[in-house]
C-alpha cells in the first residue's frame, strides 16, 4: 500500500514486511502485547480489565515516550489480520470489557479489516491524537469509544517534543471528528463506557500553561459533560533527555495541584490521576504476551 494514513502523509510504499515511512511499520500488523489491562480510566478498565492490543511503531516521535521500546525501537511480533481478530476474541473470552487498540493510527487499515464483522464488546481507539479526519471517517460505525491524547496546542512545543509542529491542528480536527461520530458519552448499567470520547492530557514539567490551554479548548469546544477529560500526572523522566533538560524531572506537587484546580474550576467531568502513581502500572511489560 502507498500510505497516507496519518498527518505525516509519507506517500511511501508499505509492503507486508517492510515500511519506509516515518512510523517504519510494514502494512501487516506488528504488536508487542495483548492482555487484560487494569490501569485505564475506571469506566474503561472496569473490574475485569480492558483487552489491550499494543501496536509497535509510531507516527509521533515523543522524546519522553514511556513505551519507547515498542514505539521507537519497534520491538514486536508480526501478525496476520486473521490472527489479530483471533487475539481479540481470546481477550473477550478472558473477560475483557472492551477491545482497546493502543497506538493504532498507523494500523487504521488493519483495525478496519479486523472489525469487518463486529465484535461483541465496545471497541476503543486509544491514540496519541495524531490522526487524520479522512482515516477516522473510514472507521465510522466500527469504533465505539475514542481515547485520544491532546498533548499540545502550541506548534513550537509539539515540534520540539514530538517532531510534529502540525500536531495541534491535526489533533483538534481529529477529536472533533471523533465526537461527531460518537456523540456524548454513554454507559452501560455497570457504569462502563459504551460510546463516547475521553480526552487525555499528560502534564509535562514546566508546561502547566499548556495543560490549562488544552482544558480551555475542551471546555469551549464540546457541550458541557458530553466528553470526559483525563488529567494525567504520572510523568516520569525516561530515556536520554540530555537535549531536553527541562523534562528531566518529575512533576512538582504545585504544578499538579494548579492543573487539578483549573479542571475543577472549569467543571470538566472526568479523572485526575494522583502524582504518586507508579510508572510500572501504566507501562506493562512488552514481552509478546497474548500474541
Ligand atoms: S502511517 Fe506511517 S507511513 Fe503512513 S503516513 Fe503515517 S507515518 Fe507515514
Amino acid at each position: 500500500m502507498i500510505c497516507n494514513l496519518c498527518p505525516r502523509r509519507c506517500g511511501v510504499l508499505r509492503t507486508e514486511t517492510e515500511g519506509e515511512g516515518w512510523c517504519r511499520m510494514p502494512a501487516l500488523p506488528v504488536a508487542a502485547r495483548a492482555a487484560l489491562h487494569h490501569w485505564e480510566e475506571p469506566p474503561i478498565s472496569g473490574k475485569r480489565g480492558s483487552g489491550t492490543v499494543f501496536f509497535s511503531g509510531c507516527s509521533l516521535g515523543c522524546v519522553f515516550c514511556q513505551n519507547e521500546a515498542i514505539s521507537h525501537r519497534d520491538f514486536g511480533k508480526a501478525l496476520t489480520v486473521p490472527r489479530l481478530r483471533e487475539i481479540c476474541l481470546e481477550l473477550i473470552r478472558q473477560g475483557a470489557h472492551n477491545i482497546n487498540f493502543v497506538n493504532p493510527t498507523h494500523y487504521a487499515h488493519i483495525v478496519r479489516q479486523v472489525l469487518e464483522e463486529p465484535l461483541p464488546v465496545p471497541v476503543v481507539w486509544n491514540t496519541g491524537g495524531y490522526d487524520r479526519v479522512k482515516t477516522l471517517r473510514a472507521l465510522e460505525g466500527r469504533v465505539d469509544v475514542y481515547l485520544p491524547d491532546l498533548k499540545y496546542l502550541d506548534p513550537e512545543t509539539a515540534g520540539r517534543y514530538s517532531a510534529a509542529p502540525d500536531y495541534p491542528g491535526a489533533a483538534q480536527a481529529a477529536i472533533e471528528e471523533m465526537f461527531r461520530q460518537t456523540g456524548p458519552c454513554q454507559f452501560d448499567e455497570a457504569g462502563l463506557l459504551t460510546r463516547g470520547v475521553v480526552i487525555r492530557h499528560l502534564i509535562l514539567p514546566g508546561q502547566t500553561a499548556q495543560a490549562k490551554a488544552v482544558m480551555d479548548w475542551v471546555a469551549r469546544t464540546f457541550p458541557k459533560g458530553a466528553v470526559l477529560f483525563s488529567l494525567m500526572s504520572q510523568y516520569t523522566p525516561w530515556g536520554d533527555l540530555s537535549a531536553f533538560p527541562e523534562l528531566d524531572r518529575r512533576l512538582r506537587r504545585g504544578e499538579m495541584e494548579s492543573c487539578a484546580d483549573y479542571m475543577r474550576n472549569l467543571d470538566l467531568p472526568g479523572f485526575c490521576q494522583e502524582r504518586t502513581s507508579a510508572r510500572e502500572e501504566y507501562t506493562p511489560p512488552f514481552d509478546l504476551t497474548g500474541l
